[in-house]
């Protein structure tokens, strides 16, 4: 079966988000700073309202099944969902489903004990609480065999000691989990790693300092020390040397949300451009008369649409799977599409609003750090290149013959022996 069609029914509740984020959550960027920072009183004041309204409607933490308080929407419709959320940095913590915590919590209700679930979990279901996760380190994120940060055991309980680089939301959470070396070098290098829950006011966890970039509120970033932190033993999040495992399970539907928050802050921009195009004139005409503006304009309309089919498909294959191994290719792809769809949009679009384009007052060059932001975290363009060919070449099998089995003569011969010609 091939549609392209909403269920009407979802349609409706998109429809309702997207004049709620347009109402209500746009204008929270404007006023507030961190989306991360629950304990503020501006958050307080003016999201939590806005929270209780998504729940009354029956549209808060969407992501999860409805044992633990969510519709289970499937990866596409969270995937239209986070479309129109992207507009706001407040559209996800508004509707319960903002990283880094949608990852962590699906990381707890696979791995985490009854008792984690309830101290941990049921908070941040909740956004009572916000949570970190902890894996790269300084010396190099895109490597994850790097990681020198170790843990052992020592009688009933695990000692933690290493540093972590660009931990989000880190000093402003109340748990972290945590990803460091438990097993031999002699192991399978993927098998090295382990995944562990750590309670923020554990003793031994240090902020060495915070980071931003340009365009974000306040510098969310960690770079974290941890010195002899102790843990008790069943705070190990799947098994010993499982971290990899552990970590592909709040990675996947991440990526899909984050593409589709990407989309929607590239559309933004191009109804940006529509509307400054049709407004401001050049010689005597509006600007879009020029056939160079309705190029770029088309380029960009073209290259959205093909970007929102390859993250729908990909949404709608991991619905179908289950299994987000099979569709690593096109999660990879997907990966790459986000950050270079924005750049080329937000810049398009930071350049034909010329000199106001490049202001503070105008939030293209935040958009276009935003598509930088979106080449890194997650792993580099790059490496998601490399998944793509490799998974690509995986099934080619090599031609023994000297010439391609598709060159000219041999096409004929296949066809003459295949249709009995002399
Ligand atoms: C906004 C933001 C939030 C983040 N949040 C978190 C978080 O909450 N928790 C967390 O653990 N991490 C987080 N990260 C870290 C992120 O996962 C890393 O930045 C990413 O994995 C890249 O690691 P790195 O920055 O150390 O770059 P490096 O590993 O130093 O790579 C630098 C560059 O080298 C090149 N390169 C690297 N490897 C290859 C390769 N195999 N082939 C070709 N070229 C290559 C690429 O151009 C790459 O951009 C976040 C990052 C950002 C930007």
């Amino acid at each position: 079966m091939w549609s392209f069609e909403t269920d009407p029914t979802f349609q409706r509740e998109l429809d309702w988000i997207e004049d709620f984020v347009e109402r209500e959550v746009q204008l929270l960027d404007g006023v507030l700073g961190s989306q991360w920072n629950i304990h503020d009183e501006g958050f307080k004041r003016l999201v939590r309202p806005l929270q209780a309204t998504v729940r009354e409607r029956g549209l808060w933490a969407c992501h999860l099944g409805p044992a633990l308080g969510g519709k289970g929407y499937g990866q596409l419709k969270l995937a239209l969902m986070n479309e129109v959320l992207g507009r706001s940095r407040f559209g996800p913590i508004v509707f319960g489903v903002q990283a880094p915590d949608t990852g962590n919590s699906e990381i707890l209700a696979h791995f985490g004990t009854p008792e984690q679930k309830e101290r941990y979990l049921k908070p941040l279901l909740a956004n009572e609480i916000v949570s970190c996760f902890a894996m790269t380190e300084p010396q190099g994120g895109a490597d994850p065999l790097q990681i020198e940060a170790t843990a052992h055991l020592e009688g009933d309980e695990w000692v933690i000691n290493g540093e972590k680089w660009f931990a989000t939301s880190a000093k402003y959470a109340a748990f972290f989990i945590i990803m460091v070396a438990t097993e031999p070098m002699s192991n399978d290098p993927h098998r090295r790693q382990s995944m562990f829950i750590v309670p923020a006011e554990t003793k031994g966890i240090e902020i060495v300092r915070d980071y931003t970039y340009l365009g974000e509120k306040e510098p969310d970033h960690a770079h974290m020390r941890w010195t002899d932190v102790r843990v008790p033993r069943e705070n190990l999040l799947g098994g010993r040397g499982d971290g990899f495992s552990v970590a592909q399970v709040r990675l996947g539907g991440g990526r899909l949300h984050h593409a589709m928050r990407a989309l929607a802050e590239a559309t933004k921009c191009l109804d940006y451009t529509c509307e400054r195009v049709v407004s401001r004139s050049t010689r005597g005409e509006p600007l879009w008369k020029q056939q160079s503006v309705q190029h770029k304009i088309a380029d960009a309309w073209i290259q959205l649409r093909q970007f929102r089919l390859l993250v729908l498909e990909t949404a709608w294959l991991a619905d179908q799977n289950k299994d987000w191994r099979a569709i690593q290719q096109n999660v990879s792809a997907v990966k790459v599409m986000m950050s270079k769809v924005l750049h080329d949009i937000s810049s398009m679009a930071l350049h034909l609003h010329g000199s106001l384009g490049i202001t503070t007052e105008m939030p293209f060059a935040n958009h276009l750090m935003n598509s930088f932001m979106l080449g890194l975290a997650d792993g580099p363009t790059e490496v998601h290149k490399n998944v793509v060919a490799k998974n690509l070449l995986k099934g080619t099998k090599p031609n023994p013959d000297r010439f391609p089995s598709y060159v000219g003569h041999r096409v004929a011969e296949r066809a003459r022996e295949h249709f009995d010609l002399a």
